[in-house]
């Protein structure tokens, strides 16, 4: 793949964050400090011991964000744009010029030192990125009956329509049964 502007990793992160809210189902597993730091634990950035009330109460508007973005790119791009715009412009995202192993690349952190900024700047920027590279259709909900979980959709074709594969193939077995037995 040529060389891509956008860190796979901090996509990841930005979609995990969504889908700790699943709408449909109502579950919501970013409702604690506890929940907070476990997220932080699993992707980063480092969380801080001294991690708040008001971090948490930070990281559910980002999370609220970034989900507004991911539905709405692929059908009100300049939408998105704009959130994004205006929660990198919040988080004080400053972009980094690194060297590690041989090879150069520019990170986007924060200017705080607020654990919070740091995924605001990481996430938005990653899915700014990938609008930039691959366009704004490539961010999506799940077209899975029941699901509403958000995607973006880094592969070389960005046909992806599902969630995950679970989902794809949930949807086929259901279209597959309502072929067979019409009405
Ligand atoms: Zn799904």
């Amino acid at each position: 793949m040529a060389d891509a502007c956008y860190s796979s990793s901090a996509v990841e992160t930005a979609v995990a964050l969504a889908n700790t809210l699943r709408p449909v189902k109502g579950e919501d597993s970013l409702q604690t400090v506890e929940q907070l730091r476990d997220f932080l634990d699993a992707h980063g950035p480092a969380a801080e011991a001294g991690l708040t009330r008001a971090d948490l109460t930070e990281a559910r508007a980002l999370r609220e964000t970034v989900r507004d973005v991911l539905e709405r790119a692929s059908t009100d791009a300049a939408g998105a744009a704009s959130l994004l715009n205006d929660g990198l412009r919040r988080s004080r995202a400053t972009p980094e010029l690194r060297h590690e192993n041989g090879r150069w690349w520019t990170e986007v952190t924060s200017d705080t030192d607020r654990v919070t900024a740091h995924l605001a700047a990481t996430t938005l920027s990653a899915l700014a990125a990938v609008i930039a590279t691959l366009g704004p259709d490539r961010l999506g909900v799940c077209a899975g009956l029941n699901c509403r979980a958000t995607f973006v959709d880094l592969s070389r074709n960005g046909s992806k329509q599902y969630c995950t594969r679970t989902c794809a193939h949930r949807a086929s077995v259901a279209a597959y049964r309502s072929r067979r037995s019409p009405g």
